[in-house]
């Protein structure tokens, strides 16, 4: 006989977990099941830090979302005693951009009344000595942005949804779910069966695993990021460094002060394109993946390159449009699906929790999630 629950979330990485949460705390009886540990470094949510811009040049419609995730993360973390969102400020810099990140980021704080500067190269050398940047860079600082402690905040809304009364089993692999005539679900696990009203699949870069129908349009990719020791730690420290994006002619990359690590974190190139299979994914590093780091490091931020004291490797999974998949699944409205994040999805965490469950429980979600539907890509066939 099947243990029977509202609803069951696969998957308590960034988005799962907060989605337990928030069922757990509206009553719901529900169940979260993980493969790895909680956290673990298999999936897309390690490494300590995750980035929060409030000046979102990836669109607009995303700027109602990250403002109630801000506010999320600071009553999460107050609620578990853990400070998880830091507002180091944020500093996106580019040259001349086909894409024009700074004009958007820009367009982005004007229509939500939010504070900025814009910044020349010379302005921001001069208040972050640890940049060296050409006469074309520019900048856009917004004061409010910083980082999310990535795992800290998996781990703050697994133990807010335990003690909410989530039963939740790591270590136990999903191993396929199907629709019961009832028009719930079943999910048959390595230990046993588990029958729900409604199921949301947050399984990051395994989505097509569960929703073969996402698989035309996501892609998992291998991505790098590393901690270097800098030479003159002083210039990184957090309050003296923020966190920022840095948009070159060798790519696009980010970066966060010195926090819970004495190295500097940088990751990117944002976008590299190496595709993967997480199943089959290369984990240990290569010596061409810290050269990629180096690269940057040696051009524009050169007292921050020193000893490379961790190179690790993660997952991007990217749509083509770079935007999220957050939706029902056609056909069956009693599955949700809750990823891919095409590599800027963590910050939304908090507030995709509340919108997941929103979905799982039948109710409208308070945001327009129309960017994200499924139904988008229709015509890719
Ligand atoms: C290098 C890198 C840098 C990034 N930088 C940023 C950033 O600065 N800001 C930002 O907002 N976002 C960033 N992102 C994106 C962000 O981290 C992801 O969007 C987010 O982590 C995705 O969360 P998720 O819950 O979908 O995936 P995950 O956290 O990976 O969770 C998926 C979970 O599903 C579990 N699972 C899979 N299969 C099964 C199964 N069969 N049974 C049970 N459980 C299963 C996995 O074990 C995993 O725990 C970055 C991503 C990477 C890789």
């Amino acid at each position: 006989m099947s243990q029977v629950y509202d609803v069951i979330v696969i998957g308590v990485g960034g988005m799962g977990s907060a989605t337990c949460y928030q069922l757990a705390k509206r009553g719901q009886r529900v169940l979260g099941l993980e493969r790895f540990d909680i956290p673990h470094s298999m999936g897309s949510s390690h490494g300590d830090t995750r980035m929060l811009r409030l000046a979102y040049f990836e669109g607009q419609a995303y700027v109602p979302l990250v403002l109630r995730a801000h506010q999320l993360w600071q009553e999460i973390g107050k609620l578990a005693g853990e400070h998880l969102l830091h507002m180091t400020g944020t500093l996106d810099i580019s040259g001349p951009d086909e894409e024009d990140i700074i004009g958007k980021a820009e367009q982005a704080c004007r229509t939500y009344d939010l504070p900025y500067e814009l910044l020349d190269s010379e302005a921001i050398m001069a208040r972050y000595p640890g940049f060296k940047l050409e006469a074309k860079h520019k900048g856009l600082f917004q004061p409010d942005g910083g980082f999310v402690a990535s795992e800290k905040a998996i781990l703050a809304h697994t133990a807010l949804a335990i003690d909410a009364g989530a039963e939740i089993r790591p270590r136990e692999r999903v191993l396929g779910w199907e629709p019961t005539g009832s028009g719930g679900v079943k999910v048959t696990t390595e230990r046993g069966t588990y029958e729900a009203g409604s199921l949301v699949l947050s399984t990051g870069p395994w989505i097509g695993e569960f929703a073969p129908g996402v698989i035309p349009f996501t892609q998992p990719y291998r991505q790098v990021f590393g901690w270097f020791r800098p030479r003159s730690p002083d210039l990184f420290k957090m309050g003296s460094f923020p966190s920022f994006t840095l948009k070159i002619d060798e790519g696009h990359y980010y970066g966060f002060p010195l926090w819970n690590n004495p190295g500097l974190k940088i990751g990117g190139p944002h976008h590299g394109r190496e595709k993967c299979d997480p199943e089959t994914l290369i984990r240990e590093n290569r010596p061409s993946d810290e050269e990629g780091l180096r690269v940057c490091l040696s051009r524009y931020i050169p007292e921050a390159l020193g000893t490379a004291l961790s190179v690790r490797v993660c997952i991007y999974t990217m749509t083509p449009d770079e935007d999220f998949i957050i939706d029902r699944m056609p056909g069956m409205p009693q599955v949700v699906v809750a990823s891919p994040c095409s590599g800027h999805g963590f910050k939304f965490a908090s507030v995709f929790g509340e919108v997941l469950a929103d979905l799982a429980m039948d109710r409208t979600p308070a945001f327009n999630l129309e960017p994200f539907a499924l139904s988008r890509f229709a015509s890719h066939g």
